[in-house]
C-alpha cells in the first residue's frame, strides 16, 4: 500500500480513468462502499514513481498481496512474466470470469500469475461476487 500523499485532484483523475473500480479484481467502490487505494503499478521499492502513469486504483486486498512484487512464475508454462499492469493492458486480454461469474480465471501466463499473486479468488470477495450476482450487480458490464 502507498504511503505516499496522493494530491487530491491526481486522485480523482486516477478514479475516473479506473471507472472507480480495481483495476485488477475490478470490485466497485460503489458497491463495497469502502473507497479504493492507489497502487504504484510499479512499486515504489522497485523504484516505482508517485506519477499518473505508474498510478491505478487498487482494492485493499489486492494492493497488499501484490506488495512489492512486480513479477511471478506461472505455474503452469513454468515462464516468470510480469504481473497485469491495468494503465496499459486491457482486462479482457488476461482473465475471464468463470461460468459462474464469481471466480477471476486468468486465461495467460500474466492472467494466471496477477490471480494467484494477488489471490485473486480468496474466499469473502468470492462470496460477495455470489451476493452481487444475485441482484444483478455482477460481472460489471464493461
Ligand atoms: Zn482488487
Amino acid at each position: 500500500m502507498s504511503r505516499v500523499k496522493i494530491p487530491a485532484k491526481l486522485r480523482q483523475r486516477i478514479a475516473e480513468q479506473a471507472k472507480h473500480r480495481c483495476g485488477y479484481c475490478l470490485t466497485s467502490e460503489k458497491l463495497t462502499g469502502i473507497q479504493l487505494t492507489i497502487d504504484h503499478i510499479i512499486p515504489i521499492a522497485a523504484e516505482g514513481h508517485t506519477q499518473e502513469e505508474n498510478l491505478w486504483l487498487a482494492c485493499r486486498p489486492c494492493n497488499e498481496f501484490k506488495g512489492t512484487q512486480t513479477n511471478a512464475v506461472d505455474s503452469e508454462s513454468g515462464e516468470r512474466v510480469m504481473l497485469f499492469n491495468p494503465r496499459t493492458q486491457i482486462w479482457e486480454e488476461h482473465f475471464t470470469w468463470g461460468e459462474d461469474g464469481a471466480i477471476i480465471v486468468g486465461t495467460t501466463p500474466i492472467g494466471r500469475v496477477t490471480v494467484s499473486t494477488l489471490q485473486m479468488n480468496h474466499d469473502l470477495i468470492v462470496y460477495a461476487r455470489r451476493q452481487w450476482i444475485k441482484v444483478g450487480w455482477h460481472p460489471p458490464e464493461d
